[in-house]
């Protein structure tokens, strides 16, 4: 059934500019017959600013008709989550929209970003700011916010597969939500591209996913085992179904979830294509795709983002090229790094944006979903959650949205750490326990080489890192000083347990930010 289109017009100013009823219907009447759109009649909104009761019921009944032509882009709702709800109710159902004053369409994904900038820039209009007063490389990836505060990083960087990294982007604080982000320049994408140009996921155990632990003192597992039971546990996961890994790298956990749940259909993406031979040999997997998630075929009952979010620069749309990917009830899993219990996290160059409970609600709010579960104990120094698309639009919990003190005492922690550890370690033969991102970090800033790594996870034994052996703790010479690289206070209490099963080295925990300011 063909029944055309809806106009759409509102007592309400467009940019300050308020037109009458009759020239905006005539605006609209002359966008459809230029674009040679059947048109139906318009629908008014004429109660106070704000109401959006018309073009509720409009947006409702989108079923009945081919689209709806608004009179201007501005006449929809300024919370972008109730817009993203509508951009996905009109593809869900193969129909249009339609702004005739600025003479646009709007009919595919790929338009979101499109419309959304165009939002973004009159928010700043608003604001009173000019273009030459702010540099998009410090708006908010989230909520399109101006920083509250920027720190300069004097210490170097590691990057997320695990090599040292000359620098890291200037750390930024966004004043309207209180997300921690870096500042990404044009140097950043440069370091990114050459980052991922060479990556080698796990390198440091010859590819072996690493394990890691649920809490201190219990067993390392891999971390594909723990999320696939977590998913299992939350979620009543049919016997067969699909599956999208995005950022799959060697497939871990796509092996893990194929072991388990051996009649769903698995598909791997990556912009890297250096795991794709090992991906397509895992049994259950259809395919590897090179790219990113929209280049994934079909739509998936679950997706999988583990260490991907952080990686993003516009995770607002890049969740919106998911939520087109899922089926009806679909899920998302995501895992990325928590930096409050891993303050480590911040050296990481390639990762933008870094993690709080109330930023990642707040971003999940402002791309359409809800979280359904969460975990920030299921992996260590990791945020683990699972998403679906929303059914309303929720409303912003305003009170966890200000400046975290924990953004300003992470960026401090490692600020002092970077100047501490050359000091404390002067003329010393020292150890590091770890392998991972803060032993790394701490390697760079040691005055000199360290004379070995420390590991608990078999996979690291035997294999030199960074030219320098790495031993089990019940090797380390007794004379040895083994500085334990971890957020504190986790440190602590790996140190003391360490001493108290391996007596013979002295094991030095990473200070917490109040023993370096004493
Ligand atoms: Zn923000």
């Amino acid at each position: 059934m063909s029944a055309g289109y809806r106009g759409y017009i509102a007592s309400r100013p467009v940019r300050g500019e308020m037109t009458p009823q009759h020239v905006q219907n005539l605006v609209v009447r002359d966008y459809a017959a230029r674009n040679e759109l059947p048109f139906l009649l318009s629908a008014t909104e004429y109660v106070m600013p704000g109401c959006f009761m018309m073009l509720d019921t409009a947006v409702g009944s989108l079923d009945e008709v081919d689209g709806i032509i608004f009179f201007s882009l501005f006449m929809m709702p300024p919370d972008e989550a109730r817009r993203r709800r509508i951009y996905r109710r009109t593809l869900q159902l193969g129909r249009s929209l339609h702004f005739a004053l600025e003479n646009l369409a709007f009919e595919s994904e790929r338009d979101i970003d499109r419309l959304e900038d165009m939002f973004r820039v009159d928010h700043f209009a608003k604001s009173g700011l000019h273009a030459g007063d702010f540099d998009s490389e410090i708006v908010c990836p989230i909520c399109g916010g101006l920083p509250a505060s920027e720190t300069s990083v004097d210490f170097s960087g590691v990057t997320s597969d695990v090599k040292p990294w000359p620098r890291v982007s200037n750390l930024l604080v966004c004043g309207g939500c209180g997300l921690l982000h870096k500042r990404t320049t044009a140097e950043w994408f440069q370091d990114v591209d050459i980052i991922y140009g060479d990556y080698e996921a796990y390198h440091q155990g010859q590819g072996a996913e690493q394990s890691v632990r649920h809490q201190e003192g219990s067993e390392l597992s891999p971390r594909s085992a723990l999320l696939v039971r977590f998913a299992r546990e939350q979620l009543e996961l049919p016997s067969s179904g699909r599956l999208l890994d995005v950022g799959c790298g060697n497939g871990a956990l796509l092996r893990t979830f194929a072991a388990e749940f051996p009649s769903w259909e698995l598909i791997g993406v990556d912009r890297s294509e250096s795991g794709a031979d090992t991906v397509r040999a895992i049994p259950g997997v259809e395919q590897f795709v090179a790219g990113g998630p929209a280049d994934a075929p079909g739509r998936y009952d679950l997706i999988s983002l583990v260490h991907v979010l952080e990686h993003v620069p516009d995770p607002i749309s890049f969740l919106s090229e998911i939520a087109a990917k899922l089926t009806p009830g679909g899920v998302v899993l995501v895992d990325a790094p928590s930096f409050a219990t891993n303050p480590f996290d911040l050296a990481v160059v390639d990762h933008v944006t870094h993690f709080s409970l109330a930023t990642l609600r707040e971003l999940t709010r402002r791309a359409g979903y809800e979280l359904r579960a969460y975990s920030p104990s299921l992996i260590r120094k990791e945020h683990v959650a699972l998403l679906t698309l929303a059914s309303g639009v929720a409303s912003s919990d305003g009170h966890s949205l200000r400046v975290p003190d924990s953004a300003i005492a992470a960026v401090s922690l490692l600020q002092r750490l970077a100047t501490w550890l050359p000091r404390r370690f002067v003329d010393q033969k020292i150890g590091i326990l770890g392998t991972g991102i803060a032993a790394t970090w701490a390697f760079e800033h040691l005055p000199n080489a360290a004379a070995y790594f420390v590991d608990e996870d078999p996979n690291r034994f035997g294999k030199p890192y960074m030219g320098t052996p790495v031993v089990a703790p019940a090797d380390v010479p007794a004379d040895l000083t083994v500085f334990v690289a971890q957020p504190p206070p986790m440190a602590r209490e790996i140190a003391e347990r360490l001493a108290k099963e391996f007596p013979g080295p002295s094991w030095v925990a990473c200070p917490s930010l109040d023993e370096l300011e004493t």
